[in-house]
């Protein structure tokens, strides 16, 4: 039988094996050295989900490279504008290098577009986006990512990062969830 995992109240069936999520993250890194030779490239870790596909990366990209981390973050204001959202920890300074944003997955692609928005404010003299998943029926957003591992229907995926309720970040594999 197929392989499966349970977690919290929900059963999730294996749809990516490690060795296939790992050839595809040596691709994009390959890709990306060659589309960034002799420039200065920050790899922007958009965490938590994409701690272990930023890591992996990294460790594929043969050349020099920052690797920096931001968090988002959506808090009510004190003004009645309602919702904002900011990027906490970005401690590398972006002028003039060139941004990649590495992201676990882009669904509706807004996440991002909020990203870049923000992103765009510290100057950097370009900015991409590299993504392990991406979820093409789903998207709303402006930004459409030029550096994609694999692109995957419409259905709700754990592992390799991604959680369920803060649960399968750790499994080396990726899983779709199985529909009751
Ligand atoms: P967006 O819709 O803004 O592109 O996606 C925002 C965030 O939703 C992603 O960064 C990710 O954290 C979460 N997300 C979207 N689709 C999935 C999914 O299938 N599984 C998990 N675990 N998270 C998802």
């Amino acid at each position: 039988m197929e392989k499966q995992v349970a977690l919290h109240d929900k059963k999730f069936s294996l749809y990516l094996e490690e060795e296939i999520i790992l050839n595809r993250v040596k691709d994009l890194a390959f890709s990306l050295r060659q589309d960034y030779n002799q420039k200065e490239l920050v790899l922007l870790c958009i965490l938590n989900g994409a701690f272990m596909f930023a890591s992996d990366l990294a460790k594929d990209f043969d050349g020099p490279v920052e690797v920096s981390f931001v968090k988002v973050s959506s808090y009510v204001g004190t003004e009645s504008t309602g919702k904002v959202d900011e990027l906490i920890g970005l401690t590398a300074n972006l002028k003039n290098k060139h941004v990649v944003i590495v992201e676990d997955i882009v669904d509706t692609g807004l996440t991002i577009d909020k990203v870049i928005f923000l992103l765009n404010q510290k100057h950097p003299e370009s900015i991409e986006i590299c993504t392990l998943l991406y979820k093409p029926e789903a998207f709303l957003g402006k930004h459409r990512p030029k550096y994609v591992g694999f692109d995957i229907p419409n259905k709700f995926v754990v592992g390799y990062g991604l959680d369920y309720n803060e649960l399968g970040r750790n499994l080396k594999e990726i899983y779709q969830l199985i529909p009751e």
